[in-house]
């Protein structure tokens, strides 16, 4: 399975790195931030090749992209293409929004919308998990299986929460947001430290940090979370390709 990390970044722009969005097999994009639809074009990905996008909430570092690639397939032949749009269960809702911000149009892009609350399967192979993180009312990361086996667990936002342990347990890598330093941390955000500690305690085999502001990027972010987690441990940078 092949991860490219379109964007690592926060919506703060000190650190000049896209917002969220997770490119798995070419085929499967987690979060929508901004910079991430441009970011594809560089990574010469075929967007018509995106078949599936996973909303993890909807702040607007992990969506505001998903209107970029709207208003593409409503120029372009694109939309020939079906693309489901898995999300919280406020998804409809979310939509409804846009609707009325652009207008019916959204209505005549070949879309298919699933609130998940359950796992949805992708191909023969790959299935999506929706787990509940708990970082907004209807927040969910996302658990990957390929062929029956926890591949990857994107957090999307999350905080230390000990009901998602058991949910993500013995998921060979881990995707996980680490927004704040220990002196800056604030709630609903894990630290470098605290990520290191989920991955242990989920028996993780490999963690990749994601979603650092500034303060994160001037610290040994991979020190801190080595202190808690004995696995592999790599920063997320914009552009990487990662074999899972
Ligand atoms: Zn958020
Ligand atoms: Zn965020």
């Amino acid at each position: 399975m092949k991860l490219i990390i379109l964007g690592s970044g926060t919506i703060l722009t000190q650190h000049a790195r896209n917002c969220s969005g997770y490119l798995i097999d070419d085929r499967l994009l987690f979060d929508c931030g901004p910079g991430i639809w441009r970011a594809l074009g560089m990574a010469a990905t075929d967007p018509a090749e995106i078949d599936h996008i996973c909303l993890t909430h909807f702040h607007v570092d992990h969506v505001s992209d998903l209107q970029a690639i709207l208003m593409t397939r409503w120029l372009t032949g694109l939309k020939k293409v079906p693309l489901a749009i898995v999300g919280p269960q406020n998804l409809p809702e979310w939509f409804g929004y846009l609707k009325k911000l652009h207008g019916p149009w959204i209505d005549d892009l070949n879309l298919k919308l699933y609130p998940a609350d359950r796992s949805i399967r992708i191909n023969d192979r790959l299935e999506i998990v929706p787990v509940n993180t708990e970082h907004t009312e209807y927040s969910q990361g996302y658990l990957l299986k390929s062929d029956g086996e926890s591949s990857l667990f994107y957090s999307g936002d999350m905080d230390f929460n000990t009901k998602l342990i058991d949910k993500v347990r013995g998921t060979t890598v881990g995707l996980l947001e680490a927004s704040n330093t220990e002196e800056t941390k604030i709630e609903g955000h894990l630290t470098p430290r605290l990520a290191g500690r989920f991955a242990q305690r989920a028996g993780f085999q490999k963690l990749i940090l994601i979603h650092q502001y500034p303060e994160v990027l001037e610290i040994d972010a991979v020190e801190e979370a080595a202190a808690e987690f004995e696995g592999t441990i790599i920063t997320a940078e914009d552009g990487m390709t990662i074999e899972i």
